[in-house]
């Protein structure tokens, strides 16, 4: 050998420092002449490979030959040996020394980066090894399991037997490649900083599942001066902070961890059953396996799982089994208050959603007729997705340049009637409409507004006064007078025919005059143009615009409510305003507009936003956050994409057609009405006195819920049935609706 050769440690190669002409080191790899070449010439393509695709990347850098070869050839005592240049890397082997918690987070980065960068490798010379070292093939150690000591023999038969019956399957469902195979103490070396210098040694690269370069790392790192709950927990945080784990290899890894710690004094068996001594390091590795296994098994398992199920983000798995839904019931009255509504009796428990079904903690699903919430489906994926991506990127609000709400205001603006064209966020549809009501008000110099009677348009203060049906029986706003609803089968002028729109429209007039006269003028009307409390009206073509050209007249502004209407539930076009042939000068929206995330909004004439500024800055904390945004725009493209305006329209057709069918067998059913996904039925005891069936109505609401589907009532006197699905609603799910509804009608 040359002089200046300096030899490094290697359990296969002999490896030596040298010093190239450049004056740089190098580390010159005599590769073991029993390795194939295939396997060797593998293990210069890997390093080629990362150099190309992570070039920052801490690992030896391949020098070809002079002729450009990747691998050289020299004879030794008689024998030719393929050779390997590779790049030196500065630094220390770590050995025995421990790593800072912060080093031990870059190692895992690092782990994840060194996969990443496998990903795109392929070769067929590590899927075709076979070596002793391979976590996966553990099992084939447990023969020499005899040849440990008494008390540690049962130990690793436990660990051997779990491993073969439950880890093994579980591997070959995970995600596999290239992968390092070997990191350990003595193949990482540190920087002058305390982090990760480099990864080398590449000798051991095998095909197989991704987690065992951070389960054999996890496992080798673990020491007796640091808490390897802490260890592996740091190195799982720093992994997933590149990679994110899947579920079943976090569950498993604590499996993993322990397989590879036995692995140590089998393989030490195994060598000395052939007469081989084991060599440096390698006694040091040897003699902590057994303690270090023992040390995890009394932290626990559970705890341990717990910990890397944190560390890769995964929620906790419940400690016992769900509470029984009294007790849920009770903690529910104790800590939510007595009086705070829940749906049916007994109340139902969701624990999931998807599409159009929710299911109930006993797994048993439901068809969802009544949430306008999950507008485009429960946990729509491309809805959740954005939300979460969002969610890890940035989230934070419009007091900076963000992204996500100038683009949710254009889009929202495109959709909107010409003019509309300014677009202020806020979180709910009551922050939207009392937001609105403060622009009208500041606008037109008034404090009085008309809302339709039996309305809900929110929590606030100011949106309680426009809504009756909070308080039916003792509802009291000075300000506010209540417009009788345009309902063609139980209003005013029911049984006419002949211009209705105006005629319901000109109640109005005494109403404005009355405002007019106790000084309160009109500010506003605010109108849901779905009528969805009302019970869900056709109202008169040209009831909305004589109600708007009569506020206009008198200086007011209105107020279009899309929180139920908007967003193509109609079918008939995206807004329900439209419907009615008018332009508002605030459309406010809320509910489906994030397919249950918090969004709300007000879209208003930009000289209307500009005077309401002119008042005072307006702020909102959370309101057009990228979160919400993002969840926005997911809805919209979901709409877009899916063509659910249309499909709100032919499947609202189809489901009023086939309801309408039942009204021949049940005289229970007194009208039909509504537009799009968007249907009230109205139940009554004599449709000649059209007597409101109440009662039938809950107990009905009940009997669907048994037969698994979920609709609402709606209206003044509680016996509208409100049929609001999910606008992903298809024709099948209106048979299964109305197949439901007609069993139910015949149990009533
Ligand atoms: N307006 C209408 C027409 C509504 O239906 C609702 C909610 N049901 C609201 C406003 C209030 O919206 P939020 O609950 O988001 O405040």
């Amino acid at each position: 050998m040359n002089e200046g050769w300096i030899p490094l440690e290697g359990e296969r190669d002999q490896n030596f420092r040298v010093r190239l002409p450049s004056g740089r080191s190098a580390v010159f790899k005599l590769c073991h002449p029993e390795e194939g070449e295939d396997v060797i010439l593998c293990q210069a393509e890997a390093l080629e490979h990362i150099a190309a695709v992570d070039a920052d990347l801490p690992v030896p850098r391949l020098i070809r030959t002079r002729d450009g070869r990747p691998l050289g050839r020299m004879v030794h005592e008689g024998a030719a040996y393929p050779v390997m240049l590779l790049s030196w890397l500065d630094g220390e082997v770590l050995g025995q020394n421990t790593l800072s918690p912060e080093a031990l987070h870059d190692l895992g980065r690092m782990l994840a980066r060194l996969g990443m960068a496998l990903r795109g490798y392929v070769s067929a010379a590590p899927a075709a090894r076979s070596l002793a070292w391979d976590t996966r093939h553990a099992h084939r150690l447990s023969p020499f399991a005899v040849r440990l000591a008494e008390d540690e023999r049962e130990l690793a038969q436990d660990i051997l037997e779990r491993h073969a019956a439950a880890t093994v399957p579980a591997m070959q469902r995970m995600r596999s490649q290239i992968i390092h195979g070997d990191v350990h103490p003595y193949n990482v070396l540190i920087g002058p900083t305390g982090f990760i210098g480099g990864i080398i040694d590449f000798g051991d690269m095998v095909h197989g599942p991704l987690i065992l370069d951070l389960a054999n790392a996890a496992a080798d790192f673990l020491s007796a001066e640091a808490d390897p709950a802490e260890t592996i927990f740091e190195m799982v945080r720093g992994y997933r902070s590149v990679t994110p784990l899947e579920e079943a290899e976090a569950d498993c890894l604590i499996d993993l961890i322990e397989t590879r710690l036995v692995m140590t004094p089998l393989i030490d068996a195994l060598k000395s059953a052939s007469g081989i001594r084991p060599q440096g390091y390698f006694e040091t590795f040897n003699s902590r396996s057994m303690p270090m296994i023992r040390l995890l098994r009394k932290i626990g398992h559970q705890r341990l799982r717990g910990l890397i199920r944190r560390a890769a983000a995964y929620p906790a798995i419940p400690a016992g089994p769900a509470p029984a839904d009294e007790q849920s019931l009770t903690r529910r009255r104790r800590f939510m208050g007595e009086k705070l509504y829940v749906f049916y009796d007994p109340p139902l428990h969701v624990v999931k959603g998807e599409g159009v079904w929710l299911q109930d903690a006993g797994g048993r699903r439901y068809l969802d007729c009544y949430n306008n919430v999950p507008h485009v489906g429960h946990c729509h994926p491309y809805v959740t997705e954005a939300i979460a991506r969002q969610a890890r990127t940035l989230n934070t609000n419009t007091r900076y340049l963000t992204d996500q709400s100038v683009e949710y205001a254009e889009r929202l603006v495109e959709l909107s009637s010409e003019g509309l064209s300014s677009v202020v966020f806020v979180n709910s549809g009551s922050e939207a409409n009392d937001l609105a009501w403060r622009m009208a008000k500041a606008l037109s110099g008034h404090r009085g507004g008309l809302a339709m009677d039996f309305a809900y348009h929110g929590v606030s203060e100011a949106m309680d006064a426009f809504s009756p049906s909070n308080a039916p029986d003792h509802w009291n706003a000075p300000h506010v007078r209540l417009l009788p609803a345009p309902c063609l089968y139980r209003g005013v002028f029911a049984g006419d025919t002949d211009g209705l729109g105006e005629r319901y429209a000109a109640l109005a007039d005494p109403l404005i005059a009355e405002l007019e006269a106790e000084g309160f003028g009109v500010a506003a009307a605010i109108v849901d143009s779905a009528f969805m409390t009302n019970g869900i009206l056709d109202a008169p073509p040209g009831y909305l615009e004589g109600i708007l050209r009569r506020v206009r007249k008198a200086g007011g502004l209105f107020i279009a409510d899309e929180v139920q209407s908007g967003f193509g539930r109609i079918g008939a076009s995206f807004w329900g305003h439209r419907h009615h042939r008018i332009v508002p000068d605030f459309i406010t929206i809320g509910k489906p507009a994030g397919n249950g995330h918090p969004v709300g909004a007000v879209i208003t004439r930009p000289e209307i936003l500009a005077h309401f500024l002119k008042t005072g800055p307006f702020f909102s904390t959370f309101g057009g956050n990228n979160v919400a945004c993002a969840a926005g725009l997911a809805v919209l493209d979901v709409i877009r994409d899916e063509d659910l305006v249309e499909n709100a329209r032919s499947v609202g057709d189809y489901l009023r057609v086939e309801l309408k069918q039942l009204m021949s067998r049940h005289s229970l059913i007194g009208d039909v009405r509504g537009v799009g996904l968007a249907t009230g039925v109205e139940l009554v005891r004599d449709r000649r006195t059209r007597e409101p069936a109440a009662s039938e109505t809950t107990r009905l609401l009940n009997l669907l819920r048994d037969e698994g589907v979920l609709i609402g009532s709606e209206g003044k006197h509680g016996n509208v049935l409100k049929i609001r699905p999910p606008i992903v609603f298809t024709r099948e799910n209106a048979n299964f609706a109305v197949a439901a509804l007609d069993r139910a009608l015949a149990r009533l």
